[in-house]
């Protein structure tokens, strides 16, 4: 299903709280936020729910989740955990995908208001036509793609395996690639194939981390350490500048989220810069208090993201409403599609 939204503008609020946008601050008075996340938890516990939260949520819903993650990863945690009820805070497709893995259990986001730029840059029908004009190519799709696009994939994968994944498909056979251009770009310079037609979709918000603010941040924290995400606009810039000398190619790293993580954890260096959603700087400061990570560009907020707001926490857990549902024939062949990239091994994380 693709989803469009508006960017919520209502205050939201939480018992005995106000605040303009509380998915972007912390509650101010600890004692309601810890009022707030008991009750989540108290519900959650009630109803044999497990609440998964990905990397780029607020803090507060981050710390009030069981587990923390990228879609793949919190997918796969879904399809593994014994718990009867999914609480997914994320994007719609990322709900869909831990359906997808499994079908049998409930899965709730607390919004199905929450979609996503990339993924709804191509539907079922506009890939069955690219397939037309390009009979017999492999199609891989990123996993920020709805159910159905999935459906009509051969092969899904994650921006940590996208290179495997391609270098699974027999060198001669042409390859679809969709829908972030700028992962597609990152997969031919790696792979040096020249038959990747790639989708000219982008996410607005790792499009707008831009090579002038990757520069202005670099000048500005002259010995850092640098995360890229390959989403960004400014990967291939990265990787110019690292390549020409420009940057020092030994401090920057193309990396996914979860590759982010296990990167800072090893980490030395006194300053990371990290070019992605900003909601992934709180998980990198968890994992190293000592290092100072900061965003090449603040404003990075991805405002589907932060429609989960924990008054919404809250209503799926006492409602229930907003169930993901993908029609079963759907839903086996996205299956096939993701268990295809598994069984290729390092699955790796998604977004
Ligand atoms: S950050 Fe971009 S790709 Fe990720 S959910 Fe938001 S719009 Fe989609």
């Amino acid at each position: 299903m693709t989803q469009t939204v508006d960017t919520p503008m209502a205050p939201t609020t939480i018992d005995g709280y106000r605040s303009p946008n509380p998915a972007e601050q912390a509650v101010s008075d600890p004692d309601v936020s810890a009022a707030w996340a008991q009750e989540v938890r108290e519900l959650a516990a009630e109803q044999n729910a497990v609440i998964l939260a990905h990397n780029y949520q607020a803090p507060m819903i981050q710390d009030v989740a069981d587990h923390v993650g990228d879609s793949l990863a919190l997918s796969r945690l879904a399809a593994a955990t014994d718990a009867e009820t999914i609480i997914f805070a994320g994007v719609h497709f990322m709900a869909e995908t831990a359906k997808i893995l499994s079908p049998d259990k409930r899965v709730i986001i607390p919004t199905a208001a929450a979609g996503c730029s990339l993924a709804d840059t191509i539907d079922a029908d506009q890939l069955r036509a690219w397939k037309a004009e390009h009979p017999g190519a492999a199609v891989i799709a990123y996993v920020n793609t709805t159910a159905e696009v999935k459906a009509e994939s051969d092969i899904c994968c994650t921006s940590s395996n996208a290179v495997e994944v391609v270098e699974s498909v027999p060198p001669d056979t042409e390859i679809l690639f969709l829908p972030d251009m700028f992962l597609g770009a990152h997969v031919r310079r790696q792979t040096g194939r020249s038959n990747i037609h790639t989708w000219l979709g982008e996410c607005h918000v790792h499009a707008d981390i831009s090579p002038s603010d990757l520069v202005g941040a670099m000048t500005r924290n002259p010995d850092a350490e640098l995360y890229v995400h390959p989403e960004c606009g400014c990967s291939t810039s990265a990787l110019w500048m690292a390549s020409s000398g420009e940057f020092p190619a030994d401090r920057t790293h193309i990396l996914s989220t979860g590759g982010m993580l296990d990167a800072a954890r090893s980490t030395s260096s006194q300053t990371v810069l990290v070019a992605t959603e900003i909601g992934m700087l709180h998980q990198l400061r968890k994992a190293n208090p000592g290092t100072d990570f900061r965003a090449v560009n603040p404003q990075a907020s991805c405002r589907f993201m932060k429609m989960i707001t924990p008054e919404l926490m809250l209503q799926a857990l006492r409602t229930g409403r907003d169930e993901v549902q993908v029609e079963p024939a759907i839903a086996a062949h996205a299956r096939a599609a993701v268990e295809r990239m598994i069984a290729i091994g390092k699955p790796g994380g998604g977004e």
